[in-house]
């Protein structure tokens, strides 16, 4: 009898049970077809800006090749704290209060598993990014799902707060700009939730990785409020406002003692964050701002031309203040998120991400990623409107 065991088997239970992500699943599928228009893909459509490749290209050349310290190079820090306090507000210190990471998936995991012991739950705002949960779940956490929705443009209430909070809970993520919705929080709207916060003396993870692209206002950071910075760590990347996806940068910046525990994972685990997306990313900080405007601009645009083009084909859709993500409602359809989104990638080839995918509050609504040229968000919105027409003569 063979003695191999099957792979499932040699899994520790925790990664046995992680769900695949809905949104590889579907990509997949899309990826199969030809002419499939995709609003699916949550990263910019724009190469990165020349100065940043030609700074990176031209540190190689001067053999800039080993690692740096592990906290990221201090130049590169400094640039961090200088923008953070300039664009956000925000002070930390570039020795002890920010590291250089391997994107801001990196900065969420280690955030994540610094401060949790098995067990400890962590309130989490959704819709939400979909890594949120299996990372929790990873570190040991328990994630708590706070429900948001398209009638409070996917805010959050201070009672609905109040009511997730167990003596277990340790934590609240908050991603504002927000991944899927667009949604973005005021400093107002943060106020009413801060005296909920140091009642149950709870630390914030605030996912700022958008905080570039707003329309209308600019970002207001949570950790720029009173007393917040104590109890914030504060994570943000290049991935999105530079259109640097595949650099692979971000950074985590909180208290010493907090960033201490942090920088000991990471420096176990990653040693540092490559030095010649370093590179770039000091670059960026220096000289990209031009670059940058011009694609948030164009963002801006297109997220107009998608809105408008929703809401005349009869899907109501809230203005997204932030992001490249449109969330319009699905719901007078009659039909599930997913059957929507599977509908009509096979009928019309168009490939967005069923909303349930980002939580239970998701449900009735899709993904649309405006990060795509106006072109194809033209044929895709006409694909979408004979999706619609042909949908209400089937039901009249
Ligand atoms: N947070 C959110 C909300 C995101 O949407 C993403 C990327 N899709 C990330 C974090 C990860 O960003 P990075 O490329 O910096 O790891």
């Amino acid at each position: 009898m063979s003695m191999q065991l099957s792979v499932k088997s040699r899994l520790s239970s925790t990664v046995a049970s992680l769900k695949p992500s809905g949104i590889r699943r579907f990509f997949d599928l899309a990826a199969s077809m030809e002419g499939v228009i995709s609003l699916g893909v949550g990263e910019p459509d724009f190469v990165t800006p020349w100065r940043m490749r030609e700074a990176s290209i031209s540190s190689l050349e001067r053999g800039h090749t080993a690692y740096t310290s592990n906290a990221g190079l201090l130049e590169l820090r400094v640039e961090i704290q200088k923008y953070l306090e300039e664009r956000f507000s925000v002070s930390y210190h570039p020795e002890s209060e920010i590291l250089v990471t391997v994107g801001a998936s990196e900065a969420i995991d280690i955030a994540l598993r610094a401060i949790l012991d098995p067990g400890d739950e962590v309130l989490v705002v959704e819709p939400c990014y979909v890594s949120y949960e299996p990372v929790i779940r990873l570190a040991g956490g328990v994630p708590v799902f706070l429900k948001t929705s398209m009638e409070n443009q996917f805010k959050l209430t201070p009672q609905e707060l109040e009511a997730g909070i167990t003596p277990k809970t340790k934590a609240i993520i908050f991603c504002y700009p927000n991944n899927p919705t667009g949604g973005t929080m005021t400093a107002e709207e943060w106020k009413t939730l801060l005296p909920i916060i140091e009642k149950h003396d709870l630390l914030v993870i605030s996912d700022e990785i958008y905080a570039e692209l707003t329309y209308g206002r600019m970002h207001d950071s949570i950790a720029a409020l009173p007393g917040m910075k104590e109890r914030t760590i504060l994570i943000s990347g290049f991935s999105k406002a530079f259109a640097m996806t595949g650099w692979r940068l971000g950074y985590v910046c909180a208290m010493p003692d907090l960033l201490a525990g942090m920088l000991k994972i990471h420096q176990y685990t990653m040693l540092c964050a490559p030095t010649m997306a370093q590179m770039a990313a000091l670059e960026a900080l220096r000289h990209g701002r031009a670059d940058m405007e011009r694609m948030i601009e164009s963002y801006r645009q297109r997220r107009n031309f998608v809105v408008d083009g929703f809401r005349q084909i009869g899907l109501s859709c809230h203005e997204p203040d932030g992001a490249f993500y449109a969330f319009p409602s699905i719901a007078s359809t009659g039909m599930s998120s997913a059957e929507f989104a599977e509908k009509l990638l096979m009928e019309e080839k168009v490939a967005v991400v069923p909303g349930d995918v980002f939580g239970e509050s998701g449900h009735g609504h899709i993904r649309c990623s405006y990060a795509t040229s106006m072109e194809q968000l033209k044929k895709a919105l006409d694909r979408m409107e004979r999706f619609m027409g042909k949908w209400s003569e089937a039901t009249r």
